[in-house]
């Protein structure tokens, strides 16, 4: 994609951007704005070069881990450095070089109604005033803990936590607590955030660098994790029946982004719900990635199917460090201090990922935002397929609302067996490709891509012609 640059700022020609396409889109860019007006002082071609961003990348190695804070981050999968991030808005993010990209990973989750919607930040800097941290209960919790309640079929209470991965935690702890048994069975390929007892099999991070489990999970803590095959209901009802009466829970993501994007085949979520209510087990959609993304209420919204306990993530913090866990009044009665299920946290329910949580659903609300993910997430999803098809690649892929993924194999894939037969070089060939033309995607095949109701019509017509050109010279 031609890009020009002035004083490391880029511009791209699309991004007259075909606003009124979206019926969710309110705010301008400030920054898009800026770099529109230096366009007409000076017009040169931008060379796609990652120099700064190597620079900072390197020093960063030597003081954490891999040089990030996250595996999946550090393109270890994709080769190459990853890019470093100077700042994100709406659709686009910007690097530290100068160079533009559009984002189909929106901070992995959260970014659903745009990067720094210009509310958030209103109602952020608002709140920041007053304080960062109580420590003590304040208003903005009930506010919180009511928009989710009233959307979320399953949630009567809820607890808010700092992140998905203690969303996971507690909920187990309370599925133990309440049905007074210990084995859980969880899904090939999802994950539930790097706690002990989900570190069997999981998706995300762990599948992308090929690990099969952590070294430092004591084997006591995963003793009660059962395994099954994603879309396997038979495996699931063996595991039931072999553990009669052991079983405190089967936790799945409804649809699942951890292993790639895959989507339940038609019944299995209603059999799991039959069978777990049979058996005394409860059933857990961890939703940290589905909530209020395939739906105002989630995937089980979408599907019509309500599960006992679910956790949310992302989306509910509107890019601020925020989890939560929920479900029937008399199960989330258990948790401290109404019952005796200890979990504690001390920025639990902060001000400011409240603030904007809050915000965040309030625009989710308006209406008309899920049929435009829906259809700008199609079309992507379908640009893509065909392009790759034409130039003569195995591919396949699909998409709920606004989170898509596609695979290097002719497939189809309705489990992570299936998603590992993928192309893994081709991918990184294609990754590598489509940064260079200024497409950010989840630098993993194992990934599910996510859409935003600040991407517009030009964004997806972008993304597919970019793909096109990277297809033939793969
Ligand atoms: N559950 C699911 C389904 C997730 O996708 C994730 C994170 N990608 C988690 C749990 C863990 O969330 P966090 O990274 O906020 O700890």
């Amino acid at each position: 994609m031609a890009s020009t640059s002035v004083v490391g700022l880029s511009w791209r020609s699309n991004l007259s951007p075909g606003l009124s396409s979206n019926p969710c889109l309110s705010q301008s860019s400030p920054r898009r704005v800026s770099s529109q007006i230096k366009m007409t002082i000076s017009v040169e071609k931008k060379k796609f070069t990652l120099e700064k961003s190597e620079e900072i990348f390197n020093a960063a190695k030597d003081l954490m881990p891999g040089g990030v804070n996250s595996p999946v981050r550090a393109f270890k999968s994709v080769g190459g450095q990853p890019i470093v991030i100077d700042s994100v808005k709406g659709s686009h993010m910007w690097d530290v070089d100068g160079n533009e990209y559009i984002d189909y990973v929106g901070s992995w989750g959260p970014a659903i109604i745009g990067h720094a919607d210009d509310k958030v930040l209103a109602a952020l800097a608002e709140t920041m005033m007053k304080g960062t941290s109580f420590g003590a209960p304040c208003i903005l919790e009930n506010v919180l803990a009511e928009m989710v309640i009233s959307a979320v079929p399953s949630i009567e209470m809820v607890r808010f936590v700092n992140s998905g991965t203690e969303a996971c935690m507690g909920v187990l702890r309370l599925a133990r607590a309440f049905t007074g048994r210990q084995k859980v069975i969880k899904f090939e390929g999802c994950y539930h955030g790097h706690a002990d007892p989900f570190l069997v099999k999981a998706g995300s991070g762990v599948a992308t660098l090929g690990l099969p489990d952590s070294p430092g999970v004591p084997k006591a803590a995963t003793f009660d994790t059962l395994i099954s095959p994603f879309n396997d209901i038979s495996t699931v009802e063996n595991l039931l029946k072999t553990n009669q009466g052991e079983i405190a829970a089967v936790i799945l993501e409804p649809v699942v982004g951890n292993a790639g994007f895959i989507k339940p085949k038609p019944g299995f979520l209603n059999a799991l719900r039959q069978i777990t209510k049979e058996n005394g087990a409860l059933l857990i959609f961890d939703e940290v990635m589905t909530g209020f993304r395939l739906a105002y209420g989630g995937a089980q919204e979408y599907f019509g199917i309500t599960p006992d306990l679910s956790t949310l993530g992302k989306i509910i913090g509107g890019g601020l460090p925020v989890g939560a866990y929920g479900g029937r009044r008399e199960i989330m009665e258990m948790v401290a201090p109404a019952g005796p299920m200890y979990q504690a946290g001390t920025l639990s329910g902060n001000p400011l990922a409240m603030t904007a949580g809050i915000q965040t659903l309030k625009r989710l609300k308006e209406p008309g935002c899920y049929q435009y993910l829906d259809k700008i997430t199609g079309e992507l999803i379908q640009g893509i397929l065909d392009a790759g098809k034409r130039a003569g690649h195995q591919l396949c892929g699909s998409y709920v609302r606004g989170m898509f993924g596609f695979f290097f194999t002719g497939g189809p894939v309705y489990d992570f067996g299936d998603a590992k037969k993928s192309d893994t070089s081709k991918f990184a060939r294609f990754y590598r490709g489509m940064l260079e033309e200024g497409v950010y995607l989840a630098p993993s095949q194992f990934e599910a891509g996510f859409t935003s109701l600040t991407h517009t019509k030009e964004d997806i017509t972008r993304t597919i012609e970019a793909a096109e050109r990277v297809f033939q010279q793969l």
